[in-house]
């Protein structure tokens, strides 16, 4: 699957027994996984589809008219190496299985066996465990988090030796993760993630994302990010990430309720408020660090909160921790405006994606008195030009769950939504979302990054170019985790701030690592985003420097 844009996992089936087509076709219909598919009932025909590309797995029954046994692996292996392969075998061929699986094949179904839940459960496993075995470091996110560090080293001028202990995590914990489904007997198996980027600061600290594309160059591209984000923000810690590479969207309560505490339990030994302290982040919740908490504090035997942060607030949670990255977002954005001489009262906005940053960045700026006139998730875009009431899209995503059927508003193409004409833009969804093909039809003032990594450094150039203000991932979307802060220092010392401390100390906070940045942006010529990551990296290096090199 891409890494960047979400689209349907395409299946090739390839059975040349229309009976068995029909039945594999009806069994994953019934799938809560989108499955597009395609069928051939010769080899000849499936590696014409292969070639053409688009296809995520392979279904593949041995014996076909045009080829037999091992030598149709062989054969379809050889042109489409990297695509994972599932055979088909019948109950009295299981040796041609074990030996297709020694060829390269992924993994086998007994045809008598499979049903539906098995079906899809090995469709997704062959795609994640192919994903854990050819391709854990292959991430764009990692490499402009690469560059970007590069680039910073360069201009700070520091010795490689820095540049070369940053690039990788000082830990990363991989781990494979059974849990159960709520079909008693069916077990699923996913990855797991936690990285750890650097352990000289303090604690680390970094989100817990649950998302097909996570693999282990995001995470650390994102645990690294969490460093800069941190030493930024003059935060007591180094950067982590963690992730599971699951599609949440199709796990019930209960299964997500297993699967997370199982998670946990697997990264027990590194989490802990003085090691390692976990926030949620793409597709996790508060309900997510209730769990892991719980978890935490039944093998320690005691009630520990400040193992995660973002947790519901009778549970030590922070005030304003989940309106936090929306709220210091629109205070940045209040920041850029007074800079560009530009009235937010009367101006316009578009929000990309609707979870916690973008809902709460749809609320705080419609605060400021700015029209959001373009919403999106992965539902549907809308645009409504006279701006949406936003009372009644929180009402609309509270009861339906998602965007799509909100009334009073035009549908658009996703594309569409991020070149509308406004003053404001914040891609507060996936990354990757504004790059060298779309960044010169952007028509916007200012691009406030709720989303980590939303934009492509090609793009950025563009955008540059363009005149178009860029409050980067690093300070755009830091109130949620200087709030982390905060929460995590209230459940230290068992003492709760008023929502007024909390709201005051991080508009503090965010505007002096803004204006701190906006000095290094003018003294040394560069972009905002170049100047924040020199902040960051800076302090980093001294502390590495003052710290010393055991042994
Ligand atoms: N996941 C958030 C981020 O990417 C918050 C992390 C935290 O609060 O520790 O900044």
């Amino acid at each position: 699957m891409a890494d960047t844009e979400e689209h349907h996992t395409r299946i090739l089936i390839v059975e040349d027994n229309p009976l068995h087509l029909k039945f594999f076709e009806t069994l994953l219909a019934q799938s809560r996984t989108a499955f597009e598919v395609v069928a051939s009932d010769r080899l000849s025909t499936a590696i014409e589809h292969l070639v053409r590309g688009g296809i995520d797995v392979v279904v593949l029954d041995l014996m076909l008219p045009d080829s037999s046994g091992l030598d149709t692996l062989g054969r379809l292996l050889a042109r489409a190496p990297e695509i994972p392969v599932i055979v088909l075998t019948s109950v009295d061929d299981m040796d041609v299985a074990t030996r297709a699986v020694d060829a390269g094949a992924r993994d086998f179904l007994v045809k008598g066996r499979v049903d539906a839940d098995r079906l899809d459960r090995a469709i997704r496993y062959a795609l994640s465990s192919s994903r854990a075995i050819r391709s854990e470091w292959q991430s764009p996110l990692l490499l402009s988090a690469h560059r970007q560090l590069g680039k910073a080293v360069q201009l700070l001028d520091l010795d490689d030796n820095i540049r070369q202990r940053l690039m990788f995590p000082a830990r990363a914990h991989i781990v494979s993760i059974p849990f159960r489904r709520d079909k008693y007997d069916l077990v699923e198996t996913v990855f797991g993630y936690r990285v750890q980027h650097v352990l000289t600061m303090g604690p680390t600290k970094g989100g817990v994302r649950y998302h097909m594309s996570v693999n282990l160059g995001d995470v650390t591209a994102l645990a690294m990010l969490m460093t800069w984000k941190c030493s930024l923000m003059h935060l007591p810690f180094g950067g982590a990430k963690g992730g599971v590479r699951v599609d949440p969207g199709t796990l019930s309560h209960g299964e997500l309720q297993r699967l997370t505490r199982r998670y946990t339990a697997e990264i027990i030994d590194i989490i802990g408020p003085q090691k390692d302290v976990p926030a949620p982040d793409m597709g996790t919740n508060e309900q997510t660090m209730a769990w892991m908490m719980d978890t935490y504090s039944q093998q320690v035997g005691h009630a520990v909160p400040s193992v995660v942060t973002g947790k519901p607030v009778v549970l030590g949670g922070s005030p304003a921790r989940s309106s936090a990255t929306g709220r210091g977002l629109s205070f940045l954005v209040q920041e850029a405006a007074t800079h560009l001489g530009l009235a937010l009262e009367g101006s316009t906005a578009v929000v990309q994606g609707f979870g916690n940053v973008g809902m709460h960045s749809v609320h705080c700026l419609a605060e400021l008195g700015v029209t959001i006139i373009g919403v999106s998730d992965v539902s549907v875009a809308l645009h409504n030009p006279r701006g949406f009431s936003v009372e009644a899209l929180e009402r609309w995503v509270e009861s339906h769950g998602v965007l799509a059927g909100f009334p009073e508003a035009e549908i658009i193409s996703p594309k569409e939504l991020l070149e509308l004409r406004c003053d404001v833009l914040v891609p507060a969804a996936l990354s990757g979302q504004i790059t060298a093909e779309n960044a010169g039809r952007l028509q916007c003032k200012i691009v406030a990054e709720g989303a980590n990594g939303p934009t492509t450094s090609e793009a950025d150039d563009i955008l540059e170019e363009r005149g178009i203000f860029i409050l980067p991932d690093l300070l755009a979307n830091a109130g949620g985790v200087t709030v982390s802060y905060f929460e995590w220092l209230q459940g230290l010392q068992n003492y709760t701030w008023s929502l007024e401390d909390v709201n005051t100390r991080l508009r503090k906070l965010m505007s002096e690592a803004f204006h701190r940045s906006m000095r290094r942006s003018a003294e040394r010529h560069v972009d905002l985003r170049t100047a924040a990551a020199m902040e960051a990296i800076e302090r980093v290096s001294q502390a590495l420097l003052k710290r010393g090199l055991f042994p």
